[in-house]
């Protein structure tokens, strides 16, 4: 049996207060929702301090931007007009229950089609995996992807690979590449212990240009990777936020 958080009732976890970066729309930039118009859902805190994280601003010493209920997040994300949601961080799942609970009111919302989860692969999938099987609004909705460290990040060791198991056909798990090494690890991590779920290798631009990832996978013959390039990144000035 999956260990379950066991929400209260809504009117009471309406109320959680979460800390939070920001709250904006756009189009996504990548994985398989690439393109559509998206909220961003940024909660603030994380486990992990990746080498090439770029998004430095959702964690400590940084502070949160401001504290939000639940109710107040719902509200902003009914003044907007996208069906997307990407729930991202920090490591949106990092608040344990009030993650789960704030992924259950967003799946509660009609005009919603789509929540994807950018988890980093050390928080335990395990309980928000059972909400999800449990709960008919979290199963139509909620995706995982799950983005699996490689040793350029720094952060490989914290890796949790019996995630791989829980994830399902809809589901995406990224791999960021910054070198040899870590293409050659993504492979071989992919072949011990991927199962469901669309692989994307996505490359850091400063030290992996595209155009040598995309050589590498063909070489390689990896047939079912997809190469995931950040469409922001293209569109707009890469170091700029709020797009
Ligand atoms: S897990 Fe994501 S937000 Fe956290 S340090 Fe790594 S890249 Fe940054």
């Amino acid at each position: 049996m999956m260990r379950n958080f066991n929400l209260p009732a809504k009117e009471e976890y309406m109320n959680w207060k979460l800390p939070m970066v920001e709250i904006f729309e756009t189009i996504e930039g990548e994985g398989s929702a690439a393109g559509f118009p998206t909220v961003f859902v940024r909660v603030f805190h994380c486990n992990l301090r990746c080498h090439w994280c770029d998004t430095p601003y959702s964690y400590a010493p940084e502070k949160p931007e401001f504290e939000a209920t639940i109710d107040e997040i719902i509200t902003r994300i009914q003044e907007l007009d996208s069906r997307y949601i990407c729930f991202t961080g920090g490591e949106p799942l990092i608040h344990g229950k009030k993650s789960a609970a704030l992924l259950k009111a967003m799946a509660d919302l009609d005009r919603i089609v789509d929540i994807h989860i950018e988890t980093n692969g050390a928080i335990d999938l395990a309980p928000f995996e059972s909400l999800r099987r449990s709960d008919e609004a979290v199963c139509a909705k909620a995706r995982y992807v799950m983005d699996y460290k490689l040793t350029a990040s720094g952060e490989k060791e914290r890796m949790i690979e019996n995630n791989f198991a829980l994830l399902q056909r809809q589901d995406e798990v990224k791999f960021v590449i910054a070198n040899d090494t870590d293409f050659y690890e993504a492979k071989n991590v992919v072949g011990e212990f991927h199962d469901q779920g669309q692989v994307l290798f996505s490359p850091v631009w400063e030290t992996m240009p595209p155009k040598k990832l995309v050589e590498k996978v063909l070489a390689n013959k990896l047939a079912d990777v997809k190469v995931s390039l950040q469409l922001h990144k293209i569109i707009w000035d890469p170091d700029q936020r709020g797009v």
